[in-house]
């Protein structure tokens, strides 16, 4: 008895090469019409309950082959509409971003190749091209040649292997041998808006969040350099061991941009290492007139900047720059005897990715990198982050002229915080239930925008207070969409606020 093998050539080998040509050309059809509006079908934020997909599949694996045809259908049916669309042109909440198509097509090309770029030897293309491919984004940002950079998967983990080589240096500790049992308290600093990824790190590297200073900010959601300084002097008298700094060039919250200069100038005083996460507010810098949000990162030790976030890059790629790569290696470097090159190829070995995070096994990332830094140009990248900046300019001109709104933060990125308040109330924002109100407010008003399907924003909390985040970078967000948006904001809120305000406030 024989079963269809629907192009398997053999039961045990891949597919037959007519049908991956077949299934191929569906594929990147399907993918041309998505990126050419097809995505602007779908509501950006899946309109799904816990569970959906996952009934709508079997609980097992098929057990005879299926041709690609009923799987690529399938894809459509259950999964797209189980997606929210990053992609889409009314994605604002997070920070908006785009897998563009020469970063789709560098995925597409590094999975063929299924480089696992651990050593050099096992991947010499794909470890030579981050290194250009790092130079090339390191020099658009302006940074110093002394920046080595290598690409980990998320900004979270950049973080992560360059607190763990700042923890690495301090004098007196050896914890790559002896952990952190019998050593004293170390500590490190961050502002009070500092992204979650920095406690993850000082959890994952046995400082404890008690362990991570948070600097309060000044009035612009900045880092305040007098109080961190106060701060390390303080728990240096306590007998504990300060080690780094982590700057945040733009919040994830706001987009503040911590005063990295006086932090730099700080951090050299007492010798700590200063780490700046500028997962996304770092690509700013492309543009000559955005060069300031950079300033002082030059006398960093590390910097995060993912061009998964603000450079087209499909996720997830994310770049850490390190001014001291020795550090970064000491660090982790571990090199078993399976894993040792041998023979002359050994001599003249260059550097072996591995050796500069955790894990061993590394993807090809930087080729999608490299085919969109190409594909757009250094100049394409500056006018679509220009174009984004203007977008988000124009918008929070109009917030500001709204009086049925207020802007709850500087907006010098491509980020606007805003929220609904009503003109009768702004007077009477200090009062308790009118505060109250403005938080309930505001969090319906963002449900049922993002009801509409047409946009989706997040939201966050500016000095306790409920506001939403109108976050652009996506290649295909034009002015007609945030417009579309600023729209269903004005419109939602003045019909929530009738039915919502209670009487004691009307
Ligand atoms: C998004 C973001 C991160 C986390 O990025 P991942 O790559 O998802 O880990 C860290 N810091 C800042 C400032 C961010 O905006």
């Amino acid at each position: 008895m024989t079963t269809p093998d629907h192009g398997l050539q053999v039961t045990t080998g891949d597919l037959a090469p007519d049908a991956f040509r077949v299934a191929g050309h569906r594929t990147v059809e399907w993918i041309a019409g998505y990126l050419a509006g097809g995505v602007e079908r779908y509501p950006v934020l899946a309109r799904v309950r816990p569970g959906d997909v996952r009934s709508a599949l079997p609980a097992d694996a098929p057990e005879e082959p299926e041709p690609l045809d009923r799987i690529l259908d399938d894809f459509e049916r259950h999964i797209v509409p189980g997606t929210t669309h990053w992609n889409h042109p009314g994605f604002l909440a997070y920070f908006g971003i785009s897998g563009s198509a020469p970063g789709v097509l560098g995925e597409f090309l590094g999975s063929a190749l299924n480089v696992n770029a651990m050593l050099w030897r096992t991947g010499p293309a794909a470890t030579e091209l981050e290194e250009v491919a790092l130079g090339w984004v390191r020099r658009m940002l302006g940074l110093p040649a002394e920046f080595h950079g290598v690409i980990q998967d998320t900004a979270s983990a950049s973080s992560l292997v360059a607190l763990a080589a700042a923890r690495h240096q301090v004098p007196g500790l050896d914890v790559r041998e002896r952990g952190l049992a019998g050593a004293p308290r170390l500590v490190m600093y961050a502002s009070a808006e500092a992204h979650s990824s920095i406690d993850k790190a000082a959890i994952a590297l046995g400082i404890g969040r008690s362990g991570l200073r948070k600097i309060p900010t000044d009035a612009e959601l900045r880092m305040d350099p007098g109080a961190l300084a106060a701060a390390i002097r303080e728990d240096r008298a306590a007998g504990m061991v300060p080690f780094a700094v982590v700057a945040t060039v733009g919040t994830t919250s706001t987009t503040s941009v911590d005063p990295v200069p006086e932090i730099a100038a700080i951090c050299a005083e007492h010798r700590l290492w200063l780490h700046v996460d500028a997962a996304y507010g770092g690509a700013a810098a492309v543009l000559p007139e955005m060069r300031w949000v950079l300033a002082g990162c030059e006398r960093a030790d590390s910097l995060v900047v993912n061009p998964h976030k603000w450079l087209f890059t499909p996720i997830d790629c994310s770049a850490l720059y390190c001014r001291r790569p020795d550090v970064l290696r000491d660090a982790f470097d571990v090199l078993p005897e399976y894993l040792r090159t041998t023979g002359a190829a050994a001599a003249g070995e260059p550097r072996n990715l591995m050796d500069y995070g955790l894990s061993l096994g590394r993807r090809f990332r930087a080729l999608k990198l490299w085919m969109v830094l190409r594909a757009f140009g250094a100049r394409g990248i500056r006018d679509r982050i220009r174009a984004h900046i203007e977008l988000a300019r124009r918008l929070a001109e109009r917030v500001d002229a709204a009086p049925e709104f207020e802007r709850m933060a500087p907006a010098p990125l491509s980020v606007v915080c805003l929220r609904a308040r009503p003109r009768d109330l702004a007077a009477r924002g200090g009062e308790p239930a009118a505060g109250a109100y403005l938080d309930r407010l505001n969090e319906a008003l963002l449900q049922a925008v993002n009801a509409t399907g047409e946009a989706f924003l997040s939201h966050t909390r500016v000095r306790a207070r409920f506001t939403l985040r109108v976050a652009i970078g996506n290649l295909r967000t034009t002015a007609a969409h945030i417009d579309r948006a600023w729209e269903i904001l004005q419109a939602e809120a003045a019909r929530l606020d009738r039915e919502l305000r209670p009487p004691a406030l009307a």
